[in-house]
């Protein structure tokens, strides 16, 4: 089958590999439809991010975790809600099975987890074969790019269950990058209001599609002080670092109201300084969180179908799979204008 295989750091072809096996007891092997790509794909394509080794080594890798597919052929024991020619979405995520984590069921956590596309290979090909539990159908979506959405919006669905965001509250959120507009897109839905906040005027105009108050930040002296106004004067009762930079948890830590929440959901490996005082005095839950849970795909798959139309406008280019090579290039050398690159069967 056809895949593009990354070879080496920054390195990545179009290439003929042998193709998906059949699938045993318990999987089942799908035709890929359409790929989104992301941050953590550009990472892990420069090298920057290194994947653990527990499942293989890191390149060659096939990657691609953000996924609708078709299923092609059940092996024995598939989960009943399951049958072939069903579309659906990929949960990427599995966890070793053993560690605590994984025996409180938190998966997500698993310091070993394995991700398709970054620990093993992905969906930037033909075929793949998976444990059929990895399987979320998604009822009658006509367009595949919209079902590779549910992987990122799942990340925003889990985000808001641990930050707690309920009906009615404020919330900010920090970057709007696509993971900044699942975000909005998953606390608008849990009744809150929400104010996206980022540098770059076009994806802030994306943002209000997303039912977003928007506040750019390319014009203000003191993002903290308009973002407090916005919310009341006392401040949100959630903030969101949806960039991954210690600056912005800074303001988020500095922005949140006291008794409120900061999510923490941009990903650096970079350290960051907070005033001890503040954490004591206002008493913030700060809560890291790391992919989804397979409670919160199942639910943005949901969101997905409910919010197509929106989802549709956030899709920045669309490439064939045999320029995938040039898809991730191109999405890499434009970041203000791919806020998603979709690469399709
Ligand atoms: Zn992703
Ligand atoms: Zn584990």
């Amino acid at each position: 089958m056809r895949a593009a295989v990354t070879r080496e750091p920054n390195v990545m072809e179009m290439d003929e590999v042998p193709d998906a096996p059949e699938p045993g007891p318990g999987e089942a092997r799908v035709r890929i439809e359409a790929v989104g790509l992301c941050g953590s794909d550009y990472h892990l394509f420069t090298g920057e991010i290194g994947s653990t080794t527990v499942h293989g080594p890191q390149f060659p890798k096939i990657q691609g975790h953000e996924v609708s597919a078709v299923v092609e052929r059940l092996g024995t024991g598939a989960p009943a809600h399951l049958r072939e020619g069903q579309r659906v979405a990929l949960w990427p995520l599995r966890g070793c099975g053993e560690c605590y984590a994984c025996s409180i069921g938190r998966s997500n956590t698993c310091p070993d987890f394995c991700l398709i596309g970054v620990h093993v290979d992905g969906a930037l090909a033909e075929r793949l074969t998976l444990p059929a539990q990895q399987l979320f159908p998604v009822g009658d979506i006509d367009d595949p790019g919209i079902v590779a959405f549910v992987e990122p919006i799942s990340i925003a669905v889990h985000a808001v269950n641990r930050t707690r965001v309920a009906e009615g509250e404020r919330v900010v959120v920090l970057g709007a990058g696509l993971i900044g507009q699942a975000l909005s897109l998953a606390a608008r839905e849990r009744g809150a209001k929400v104010l996206l906040v980022d540098l770059v005027a076009s994806r802030l105009e994306l943002g209000r599609l997303t039912g977003a108050d928007v506040l750019d930040a390319s014009g203000v002296d003191d993002v903290v002080a308009e973002a407090r106004a916005w919310s009341g004067g006392q401040g949100p009762q959630v903030v969101f670092d949806a960039v991954g930079s210690p600056a912005v948890l800074q303001q988020a830590v500095e922005l949140a109201v006291a008794a409120g929440r900061v999510g923490v959901v941009g990903l650096s490996d970079r350290a960051v300084e907070l005033p001890m005082g503040m954490l004591v005095a206002k008493e913030l839950d700060i809560l890291g969180t790391s992919v989804c849970s397979a409670e919160a795909f199942a639910e943005a798959a949901e969101i997905a179908v409910r919010n197509a139309d929106v989802i549709s406008k956030l899709i920045s280019r669309r490439f064939p799979l045999e320029e995938a090579p040039e898809a991730i290039a191109w999405a890499m050398a434009n970041p203000a204008e791919a806020l998603k690159v979709v690469v399709e069967a």
